[in-house]
C-alpha cells in the first residue's frame, strides 16, 4: 500500500491488455533488474525507477498503464520505457494515447541536441569527446548514461519529435548507442564521453572526423545509478571502463575497491582511490568468474559489465554459486558481438 506522497509529474494511457499479465510482466522486471516493485490491494503494481515508477492498476474490466516522476524528462523516459515494455508484452496493442505534458512537433523532453567542441585521445584505445549543449541538468543526476544519437551524415538530419499522443516519433532511422557521461560541466554547459576505438564502430568514425560544431543528439539519463558501498566488487571490459571511472570517484575514502580490467589494454586514465586494487585479465571473464568462486570475496555490492555472451559466465558465477541477491548484483551487457 502507499503511503509516501505521489511524485508530481504524471501521464496515463488506457490499454486493452489484461492487468494479471501487466502484474506478472512488472514482478519479473522488478526480479530481473533488481528493482523495487510496489502493490496497492492486488489492483496495482509498479516499479520505482531512478526518482520515479511506472506500472499499470485496474479499474473495472479496464486497465491503466501509468507513469510518475519528479521531473519532465523522467516522466518521459519511463513513458518510454513502460511503451517499451508493453510493446514486448503485447505486440498487438497498438495506440498507446498519454494524457499529460506533451507538445505535439517538440523535441522530446529527454532529447536535446548539442555540438562537438574537442575530441582528443586519452589513452591508445579511447578517445574523449566534449559536447557543448543547453538543457544539460536532467544529465547530471544519479545516472550517469545516455545514448549519443548521431546525425544521418547527410546533413538533412530529421531528429526525433513528438506525436500529437505523446510518444517519440522518428522521422529517420538514426543510430543512438548508450554512452556514459564521464565528466560534466553545467555551468560551462558541457559533458565528456569517452570512446572506445574498435573495428567497424560508427560512434567510432563519427568521433574520429567529428569536425568542431557538428551537431549530435543526447537522450536521457538512462541506464543505472551508480553502486556506493564500503566494499565494492567491480569490473568490466573497454566499454565498461569509463563507468568503472565514475564509480571509482564516487566512493568515500574509506571504501574499498576490488577493480577488474577485462578489457585487451589497461592503460585508460581511472581515478586514483586509496582503497582501490587494480587486477588485469584481458578477455579473462571466465578466470574471474572462477577466481569469484574460488574466493567468495566479501563484497557489499557486485558491479560487472561487458559483451553480453562473456557475461554469462560471470552472471552464474555471481548469482547463482555465490548466491548473491540481485539488489546487490548489477550485471550488465554493454555490447554484443553476434
Ligand atoms: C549503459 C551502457 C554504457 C556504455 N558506455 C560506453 C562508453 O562510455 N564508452 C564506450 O566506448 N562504449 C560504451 N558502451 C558500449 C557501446 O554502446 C557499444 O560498444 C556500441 O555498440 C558502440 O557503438 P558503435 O557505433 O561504436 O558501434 P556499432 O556501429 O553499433 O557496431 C559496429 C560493430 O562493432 C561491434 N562492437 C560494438 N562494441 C564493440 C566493442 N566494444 N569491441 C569490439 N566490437 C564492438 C558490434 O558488434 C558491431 O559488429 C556502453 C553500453 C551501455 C549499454
Amino acid at each position: 500500500m502507499r503511503t509516501d506522497p505521489l511524485p508530481p509529474f504524471q501521464a496515463e494511457a488506457e490499454i486493452a491488455v489484461d492487468f494479471a499479465g501487466l502484474d506478472a510482466l512488472f514482478r519479473h522486471l522488478a526480479d530481473d533488474h533488481g528493482l523495487t516493485l510496489r502493490s496497492g490491494h492486488g489492483r496495482s503494481t509498479w516499479v520505482t525507477v531512478g526518482e520515479g515508477e511506472f506500472g499499470a492498476r485496474q479499474r473495472g474490466a479496464a486497465t491503466t498503464l501509468y507513469a510518475r516522476a519528479h521531473s519532465a524528462d523522467w516522466l518521459f523516459t519511463l513513458q518510454e520505457a513502460a511503451a517499451a515494455h508493453l510493446a514486448d508484452h503485447a505486440p498487438d496493442a497498438v495506440g498507446l494515447r498519454w494524457t499529460g505534458p506533451a507538445q505535439a512537433g517538440a523535441l522530446p523532453p529527454n532529447f536535446s541536441l548539442g555540438r562537438v567542441a574537442s575530441v582528443e585521445r586519452v589513452s591508445a584505445q579511447f578517445v574523449r569527446m566534449r559536447v557543448q549543449g543547453d538543457g544539460l541538468d536532467r544529465l547530471a543526476r544519479d545516472m550517469i548514461h545516455f545514448r549519443m544519437v548521431l546525425p544521418s551524415g547527410d546533413g538533412a538530419t530529421e531528429w526525433p519529435r513528438l506525436s500529437g499522443t505523446g510518444q517519440t516519433i522518428w522521422p529517420q532511422p538514426l543510430h543512438r548507442p548508450a554512452y556514459t557521461i564521464r565528466a560534466i560541466d553545467l555551468a560551462a554547459g558541457w559533458l565528456e564521453t569517452d570512446v572506445f576505438v574498435h573495428e567497424g564502430g560508427r560512434v567510432c568514425a563519427f568521433a574520429q572526423a567529428a569536425a568542431p560544431g557538428t551537431v549530435v543528439g543526447l537522450i536521457g539519463p538512462g541506464g543505472g545509478g551508480i553502486p556506493l558501498d564500503d566494499r565494492l566488487l567491480i569490473g568490466g571490459d573497454e566499454t565498461a571502463y569509463p563507468a568503472l571511472a565514475r564509480i571509482i570517484a564516487a566512493q568515500g575514502p574509506g571504501a574499498r575497491i576490488a577493480c577488474h580490467l577485462l578489457g585487451a589494454s589497461a592503460d585508460y586514465p581511472l581515478p586514483d582511490h586509496p582503497g582501490l586494487t587494480l587486477h588485469h585479465h584481458p578477455r579473462g571473464e571466465d578466470d574471474l568468474a572462477r577466481l569469484l568462486v574460488a574466493e567468495a570475496p566479501d563484497a557489499g555490492q557486485f558491479w560487472l559489465a561487458t559483451e553480453k555472451s562473456r557475461l554469462q559466465p560471470l552472471r552464474q558465477a555471481v548469482l547463482t554459486s555465490l548466491g548473491v541477491p540481485k539488489t546487490r548484483a548489477h550485471l550488465a551487457a554493454y555490447w554484443n558481438a553476434a
